[in-house]
């Protein structure tokens, strides 16, 4: 339940770390004098609940619900204030302050949190203090050990594996490069060698840090099991309002039906990268290889659009130049905000322009990482961004925006309900919105002079070749987009579900990096490199696996963000295509939103999402629609090309392997499936079981079992 959201996560890390250690060493407080001298109601007076002091020695559940919530109100807020004071101004003063403030949160945290386990699910006199409670209890990404070596091992171990990725370097001699440095050579360069060998220098770094994470898994696990659950997974899985087997399904089925668009965005993109690098490097019928996708972890693929872009000569819609040559930071801001309150929002509060941190100070050390903060849950909010002029800064604030109005609407309700629907729907909801800044609106707004348009012909011949430059310029952007949207589905995925079988103990420490690997070849078609056993610890080069940050949320973002953008566009009653829609002006859009936002997470997500959208469950038709210009596209390049995951086995077998599948399904719905053994590289799969063909060397899938995640 922090509050600020950072959405490039490193630093966060950082601060975490040093604190988690802090927190270990101190005692916690001891409030049995308090305790003994408490006249009030079921063991609280009415001052100590409106103070939320001395929750733990609650004897109801509503009133310690009560109790915790404005205990964790003012302890979040002042954690808060001593982090933005720090983020804004570097120095050992604030660096002090925000590491004692973060260690009694955490310790006020552990305390509420234990206080609460001391309550059982009948004690709650209605469903929505019992949702309350459930909050509170397992509101954490690590519950710690009850025994106290154990917790404090914890706390240590977070610390380090933490600590350690924040200051990784990679050494030749006496030149290190740090993570900056090394990721800018996958952005920019086109030398394959010198991208493996940057690859590897991250990676490589850490090698030293599977012990410490496989011991950090156990304790984790330990704490876990000590407030009720099987393992972490399910801690994380929790405030998901349903059991994780569900939510594992729905995700499951989410990238089932999003697969073919992937692979077809795959399967172009790899053919591309082989005509630059050629095919010794980028072999057609085997994942691509990791270092070659622009981003180390190839999860985004942006920085690879020269090389893919379907049509270079095609004219280039960018609202920068006129950006720069016509705003400052803080019209930027309000650029945004006129988006917001043209459907309906309420402007900002005026101390959000008096406290925001719009522009890098030149007098001092700060952290320009964009972020949104809520300083008081009572109308404090902010943004922290050294914010430059151009359409990718006026789009990060598009999202960041979203976060505030969402910290703004959902305000007025308790603390613990002061959240996302689920952890997606927070991410999602500035993204939405920048889906409605198409070229039309850009230049409504003025930020781009002209668009091509066929009204202007006089014949035929001219409309055709307008109509064609059109569609030029739509592929391109819907490529742009997809390159980040689309590329980073399976990545999404992928890292909680390789920590989800880690935690369930499915994958043992003896096959981390060799899990790490299958997943990453199956759902991601992407491959080391070079081999990678055991002596490497691969996941542990991703900052959200060493900071325990769960994953999944960006994954739900990326899909519900459509889901939002379809609805409101329906609420705005847009006819044509949905890439097409903006919802720019519109009222009932903004209602919609609105509504929305006001339920934070005071009710099972599947209840807001259906008054948003008419139904309970998360769906990709919407994503799969707005991209459908570049799916025909994609579609036609790759005429021809071997598009779907198979790679173990020479192209030429594909047909042959298909027939057999087709054949082992029709045969598995006729009989009881034979029981054939599962092969370890082909076992990492959704709602299918894979199977290795008797006769042949490949996997062949049969949709078996829809609950088998
Ligand atoms: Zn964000």
């Amino acid at each position: 339940m922090k509050k600020n959201w950072i959405c490039i996560l490193t630093i966060c890390g950082l601060l975490t770390a040093c604190n988690a250690k802090k927190a270990a060493d101190n005692p916690e407080p001891q409030n049995t004098e308090i305790a003994a001298k408490s006249e009030g109601i079921d063991g609280l007076t009415d001052e100590q609940v409106a103070e939320g002091r001395d929750c733990e020695n609650a004897t109801t559940m509503t009133r310690f619900v009560a109790c915790a919530n404005e205990a964790l109100r003012r302890t979040v807020s002042a954690s808060e204030q001593m982090n933005w004071a720090y983020m804004t101004n570097i120095n050992a003063e604030t660096e002090a302050a925000v590491t004692k403030s973060e260690t009694e949160l955490m310790a006020e945290r552990s305390k509420l949190m234990e206080a609460a386990n001391k309550f059982k699910a009948s004690d709650a006199q209605n469903d929505d203090e019992l949702r309350q409670w459930n909050k509170i209890r397992t509101d954490t990404t690590q519950p710690p050990p009850k025994d106290p070596a154990k917790r404090e091992r914890l706390a240590e171990i977070s610390a380090k594996l933490m600590g350690y990725y924040g200051s990784a370097k990679s050494c030749d001699g006496a030149v290190c490069r740090d993570l900056g440095a090394l990721s800018k050579v996958l952005e920019t360069s086109r030398n394959p060698e010198e991208m493996k060998a940057a690859w590897l220098g991250w990676h490589n770094a850490f090698d030293s840090q599977k012990p410490l994470y496989q011991e950090f898994v156990s304790l984790a696990n330990e704490g876990s099991r000590d407030i009720g659950f099987k393992d972490l997974s399910e801690v994380w899985l929790a405030g998901y309002d349903a059991s994780s087997e569900e939510i594992r399904a729905q995700v499951n089925e989410l990238w089932e039906e999003l697969k073919p668009l992937y692979e077809q965005l795959h399967c172009y993109v790899r053919a591309k990268l082989a005509q630059t690098y050629g095919e010794d490097v980028v072999p057609l019928n085997k994942p691509i290889p990791a270092h070659l996708l622009g981003n180390m972890w190839a999860q985004e693929w942006n920085n690879i659009y020269s090389i893919v872009i379907p049509h270079p000569n095609a004219p280039n819609i960018d609202a920068t130049p006129k950006i720069k040559e016509t705003m400052q930071p803080i019209d930027i801001v309000h650029n945004v905000e006129n988006f917001y309150t043209s459907i309906g929002f309420k402007p900002l509060p005026e101390s959000f322009y008096t406290h925001s941190m719009f522009v890098k100070p030149a007098d001092r050390e700060v952290v320009c990482h964009a972020s949104a903060w809520d300083l008081d849950t009572k109308g404090d909010v902010r943004i922290k961004m050294c914010i430059e002029p151009n359409l990718e800064n006026l789009t990060t604030i598009q999202h960041e925006m979203g976060h505030i109005y969402y910290y703004l609407y959902y305000n007025d309700l308790p603390f613990v309900y002061q959240n996302g629907a689920n952890d997606g729907f927070h991410e999602g909801i500035g993204d939405t919105v920048t889906l409605s800044m198409t070229p039309k609106y850009l230049k409504e707004i003025g930020l781009i002079e002209s668009l091509p348009s066929d009204e202007s012909c006089k014949t035929k011949k001219c409309a055709a070749a307008m109509v064609d430059t059109m569609t030029k310029m739509t592929i391109n952007q819907q490529m742009q987009s997809a390159l980040e949207k689309i590329a980073f589905l399976p990545f999404g995925l992928l890292i909680d579900e390789w920590r989800w079988r880690v935690f369930d103990g499915s994958i043992p420490p003896e096959k981390y990096n060799e899990a790490w690997w299958q997943l990453r070849e199956e759902l991601q078609g992407v491959s080391a490199p070079e081999p990678r056993d055991e002596n490497h610890f691969d996941a542990g080069a991703k900052y959200h696996v060493p900071g325990n940050t769960p994953y999944l949320r960006y994954f739900l973002a990326r899909v519900l963000q459509f889901q939002f953008h379809k609805a409101l566009c329906d609420a705005a009653g847009h006819v044509g295509p949905l890439h097409e829609c903006s919802i720019y002006q519109s009222k009932k859009a903004g209602e919609k939103l609105i509504a929305m936002l006001s339920k934070g997470s005071s009710q099972p997500w599947q209840k807001t999402l259906e008054e948003m959208t008419g139904s309970p469950k998360m769906s990709a038709a919407a994503m799969i629609e707005y991209y459908q210009p570049l799916i025909q596209y994609l579609k036609e390049q790759n005429q021809g090309r071997t598009c779907e995951f198979s790679f173990e086995k020479p192209i030429e077998n594909k047909k042959a392997e298909k027939k057999v599948s087709q054949n082992a399904k029709v045969a598995s719905d006729l009989k009881p499936p034979i029981p054939m053994k599962p092969m370890l590289s082909c076992y990492n799969r959704c709602t299918k079981e894979y199977y290795q063909v008797p006769s042949g060397s490949g996997c062949v899938n049969i949709v078996l079992c829809e609950n088998d995640f």
